[in-house]
């Protein structure tokens, strides 16, 4: 039987960042042809599309570094132009710091809301949120909730807000004070808020670039693609693939946790208990090719947390970044709402309608092409079992020698830069 010091499974940003920094006698096994995961671009017409947005913010000093001595000089810095589409016109976002422009109905019940929320707060006591339904009213008002994050977040999971915890939002909902909210219902907001306020991007070939430029740092010996595990034995140590059988002394794995357990002959009956507790939505969206130049407004991106469109955000990645497009044309990525069941031809006649609507499209020849796509895997769904079940199984495994790591490996809601980080510590902790 052949042996390796670490086996690592999956080739996406978190198992190539492991190899970079561990080097040594390592094995990377990657089910598809070529290595990059979430962040390999796909091709259709010279049209360049990631799975839906992909935007690097780096906040971590060391993969700064690192981006820049991978990419010197191939990536552009883009400042985000994103908005809300409610009631039949655009708002900026994020929604809760730029309410101006709403009817003045829901203007005024979203700013009542929060002046009403920030005299509760000053009134002091903490109470227990014990979710995001509870989260949003304290921290914005019912109006927000009910205009805004309510709606937009039970389509992005397909689950209720009330069954969402709030241990993701620190980072990734922006959190405007009541003195920002009134400025930005007055249309006096000055500052971009949030972390994607502005994002770095490879100036061509989409964010596939960033991880061809890390495999091209290691050796492509030690990468077997086209492959994936039969069987893992994570007693013995050792992981069954076609006809081989190979022996590690340690195992990284960015595969998603379910399919980890999966393949773990030795994962115990609370291993298999703990994973039926994991719950995600599903990643559903259209890659649209248009006849038309600069979509949406020239937005990068919009969210759309009406029930009567069947989608919650559109992006246009062409918009952010002209090299993902043919000259003359622009690119749309589609993300379908997770609480519908909304067939293609659905979605495809929505969609035209809703870009006339906008005065994206004249007529529904504009649209070239629609290619659906979906990923059994998206947003990882806090509810509260989520944090028991993961720690639960991320230390058992640690136990055997077994790192989790990456979005679905660590069951988390990352970021490019975390899942770089992810190997980085992974390979620390290996030495
Ligand atoms: C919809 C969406 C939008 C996002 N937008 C952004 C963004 O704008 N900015 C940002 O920074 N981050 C974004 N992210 C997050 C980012 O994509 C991830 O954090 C990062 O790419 C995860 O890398 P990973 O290595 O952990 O996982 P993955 O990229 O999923 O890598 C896992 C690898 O394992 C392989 N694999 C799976 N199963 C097997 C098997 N059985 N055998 C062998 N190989 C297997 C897969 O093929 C894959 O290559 C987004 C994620 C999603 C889902």
């Amino acid at each position: 039987m052949q042996r390796v010091d670490v086996v690592i499974l999956g080739a996406g940003l978190s198992g190539l960042s492991t190899a970079l920094y561990r080097g040594g006698d390592y094995l990377v096994i990657e089910r598809e042809g070529r290595p990059g995961g979430l962040t390999r671009t796909e091709d259709i017409e010279g049209f360049l599309f990631n799975h839906t947005g992909h935007w690097l913010h780096l906040r971590d000093d060391r993969i700064k570094a690192l981006v820049a001595d991978l990419l010197p000089g191939q990536m552009v810095t883009v400042e985000r132009r994103a908005a809300i589409y409610t009631s039949g016109r655009f708002t900026r976002f994020p929604f809760q710091g730029n309410l101006h422009g709403l009817p003045s109905d829901v203007l005024r019940e979203c700013l009542q809301g929060a002046v009403s929320a920030a005299v509760g707060r000053a009134a002091g006591g903490s109470p227990k949120l014990k979710n995001f339904l509870d989260y949003t009213n304290h921290h914005f008002g019912e109006g927000i909730a009910r205009h805004f994050m309510v709606p937009y977040n039970t389509k992005l999971w397909g689950v209720s807000p009330a069954e969402v915890t709030a241990e993701w939002t620190q980072r990734f909902v922006p959190m405007p004070d009541i003195t920002q909210i009134v400025d930005g219902a007055l249309g006096l907001s000055r500052e971009a808020m949030g972390y994607n306020a502005s994002f770095l991007y490879p100036a061509v070939g989409g964010i596939e670039t960033l991880a061809r430029a890390l495999y091209g740092r290691l050796d492509p010996q030690r990468f077997i693609f086209n492959t994936r595990p039969r069987r893992i034995s994570t007693k013995e140590k050792w992981i069954e693939f076609g006809d081989e059988r190979i022996a590690y002394q340690h195992l990284v794995s960015s595969l998603a946790l379910p399919d980890l357990v999966a393949l773990d002959v030795d994962a115990p009956p609370q291993a298999r208990r703990a994973v039926r507790r994991l719950r995600c939505s599903v990643l559903r969206y259209v890659n649209v090719g248009l006849d038309v130049e600069t979509p949406l407004d020239g937005m990068h991106w919009i969210y759309l947390p009406e029930a009567k469109y069947p989608f919650y955000r559109i992006g246009s990645a062409s918009n952010a970044v002209r090299s993902l497009a043919p000259a003359g044309k622009s690119s749309l990525y589609v993300e379908i709402a997770n609480d519908q069941e909304a067939p293609e031809g659905q979605v495809v006649r929505a969609l035209a309608d809703f870009l006339k609507e906008i005065g994206t499209i004249q007529h529904d020849k504009q649209v070239r092409f629609a290619a659906f796509r979906t990923h059994p895997y998206g947003y990882v769904i806090f509810d509260k079992h989520c944090a028991r079940a993961r720690e639960s199984l991320l230390s058992h495994y640690a136990a055997q020698d077994v790192l989790s790591i990456g979005r679905y490996g660590a069951w988390t809601y990352n970021s490019m830069e975390d899942a770089i980080l992810d190997g980085l510590r992974a390979a620390e902790s290996l030495r």
